[in-house]
C-alpha cells in the first residue's frame, strides 16, 4: 500500500544534530514497494526526493524543499552457511548497531569492530562505514538498490562499489541509487583486529586474554561511550571532518613544527594525519559559537548545544576549516552530507 505523504514535517527528530528543518512533504516506505511508489509518485509530480536512515550523517542547513523519503524497512536473515563463512542480508532501514549485535548472536564474527555506530544498515554503505580499523568493504558481499532513473533493480558487487576511505559510488552519485538491502560474509571463527587505538589494551583492563567477537563489540562499545557524545543527549553527526590524506613531504613539515603531530603512513606512500589532533592543537578543543561548539574531549565531533541552526553550524565548520588550512596548509574535508 502506499504510504501518504504529509506536509511541513519537522526533521528535529530524524537527524542526530537535532536540527530543526522542515520538509516539504515526508514519507516513510517499509518495503521495496512503498519506496518505489514513492519515487514514482514524485517523479510524477517533478518534486525531488531525498532518502534519509538514521541522520546520523546528515548536516541540514535549510528547508528541504523535497520529499524527504525516510527508509523505514525491517528484516534480516541468514542467505547461506558453508560451516565456516555465513551471508547475511539485512533491509536498509534496520538500524545498525542491533543488526551487528545480531550477527553477534548467531556466533558470527566481522562486524565487531563497527559496533554502535549509528544509524541504518542502508546507508552504511554510502560512506563504507569504518572504524577501529575496519571498513565494511572488508567483509561486503553485495547490495541491492533501486536505480532511481529507470527504476530498475540492480545488484552490486565488492568492485563495483567503488568503496574507499569513507566513500563509495554511491557517495559519488548522490541520488541516483536508493539502497534497498546489503549482505555481508561472516566467519564463525574469528579473525580479531586489535591493534588499533585502545582496543586490545581496553581488553587487557578487562581481563579478557582470548577476546570473542562479543568481548570486542563490548570493549568498542565501552570505549566509545566514554569518548562520544550521545546523540540523545547531545546532538552531533559524529566525526565532523574526514582524516586528511597528505603527501610525505607535507607531513615532515608539519612535524618539524609539531613534532607530536598524530599521523599514519598510507600505503601509497602518503600520510593521513588524524583531523582531531589538528584541531585540538589549533585551541578548538571546546570552542563554543553560540549553541554551536567543538567537543569538550573531542575535537573532531561538532556539537549542538541545543537551539543551533545548520547554517551557524556550517558557518563554525567553515572557520576550522579556514584556520587549520591557514596553520598547517591542510584543507579539511566535511563528512556529513549537507543540505
Ligand atoms: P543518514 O544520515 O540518514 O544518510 C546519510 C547519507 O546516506 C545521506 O546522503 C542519505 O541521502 C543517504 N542514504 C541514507 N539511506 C540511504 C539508502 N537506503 N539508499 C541510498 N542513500 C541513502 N561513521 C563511520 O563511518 N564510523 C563511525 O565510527 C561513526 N561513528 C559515529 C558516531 C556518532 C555518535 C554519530 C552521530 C555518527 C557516526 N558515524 C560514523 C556517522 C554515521 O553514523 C554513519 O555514516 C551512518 O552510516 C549513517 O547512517 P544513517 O542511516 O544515519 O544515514
Ligand atoms: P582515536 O582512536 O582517538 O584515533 C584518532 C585517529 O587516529 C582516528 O581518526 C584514526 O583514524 C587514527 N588512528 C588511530 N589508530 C590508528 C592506526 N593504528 N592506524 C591508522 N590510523 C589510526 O579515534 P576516535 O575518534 O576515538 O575514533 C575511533 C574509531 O572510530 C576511528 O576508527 C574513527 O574513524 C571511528 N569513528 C568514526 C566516527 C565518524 O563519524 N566517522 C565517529 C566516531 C568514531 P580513522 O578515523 O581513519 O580510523
Amino acid at each position: 500500500m502506499t504510504a501518504a505523504w504529509q506536509q511541513q514535517v519537522s526533521l528535529k527528530p530524524y537527524n542526530t544534530f537535532g536540527i530543526d528543518v522542515r520538509a516539504r512533504y515526508f514519507t516513510q516506505a517499509h518495503d521495496d514497494e512503498q519506496a518505489r511508489q514513492a519515487l514514482a509518485e514524485a517523479a510524477e509530480r517533478q518534486v525531488p526526493v531525498l532518502v534519509i536512515g538514521g541522520g546520523s550523517n546528515l548536516l541540514l542547513t535549510r528547508d528541504i524543499d523535497a520529499l524527504v523519503l525516510h527508509m523505514a524497512s525491517r528484516g534480516r536473515r541468514l542467505l547461506s552457511d558453508d560451516g565456516e563463512r555465513v551471508v547475511v542480508e539485512a533491509e536498509a532501514g534496520e538500524p545498525w548497531h542491533p543488526f551487528v549485535q545480531w550477527t553477534l548472536a548467531q556466533g558470527l564474527s566481522g562486524l565487531e569492530n563497527l559496533s554502535l555506530i549509528p544509524g541504518t544498515v542502508g546507508a552504511a554503505p554510502m560512506q563504507n562505514v569504518g572504524a577501529y580499523g575496519v571498513e565494511i568493504k572488508d567483509v561486503f558481499a553485495g547490495l541491492t538498490a533501486l536505480d532511481r532513473e529507470t527504476g530498475e533493480l540492480r545488484d552490486f558487487t565488492l568492485q563495483e562499489c567503488a568503496f574507499g576511505y569513507r566513500d563509495s559510488l554511491f557517495k559519488r552519485n548522490p541520488g541516483r541509487w536508493l539502497i534497498l538491502r546489503v549482505r555481508f560474509a561472516l566467519d564463525r571463527t574469528l579473525r580479531a583486529h586489535l591493534d588499533y587505538g585502545p582496543v586490545r589494551q581496553r581488553l587487557t583492563e578487562q581481563g579478557v586474554g582470548q577476546p570473542t567477537a562479543q568481548a570486542i563489540s563490548d570493549a568498542i562499545c565501552s570505549i566509545r561511550r566514554e569518548k562520544l557524545p550521545d546523540p540523545a543527549e547531545l546532538g552531533n553527526a559524529g566525526s565532523f571532518f574526514k582524516n586528511p590524506v597528505v603527501t610525505v613531504e607535507l607531513a615532515d613539515k608539519i612535524r618539524s613544527a609539531y613534532p607530536t603531530v598524530v599521523a599514519y603512513p598510507q600505503a601509497g606512500g602518503q600520510v593521513k594525519l588524524a583531523a582531531g589532533w589538528l584541531i585540538e592543537q589549533a585551541g578548538w578543543k571546546g570552542h563554543r559559537d553560540g549553541d554551536a561548539g567543538v567537543h569538550r574531549l573531542q575535537s573532531l565531533v561538532l556539537v549542538n548545544y541545543g537551539q543551533a541552526s545548520g547554517a551557524q553550524m556550517y558557518a563554525l565548520a567553515q572557520k576550522i576549516q579556514a584556520d587549520i588550512l591557514e596553520r598547517f596548509g591542510v584543507e579539511l574535508e566535511m563528512e556529513p552530507n549537507l543540505y
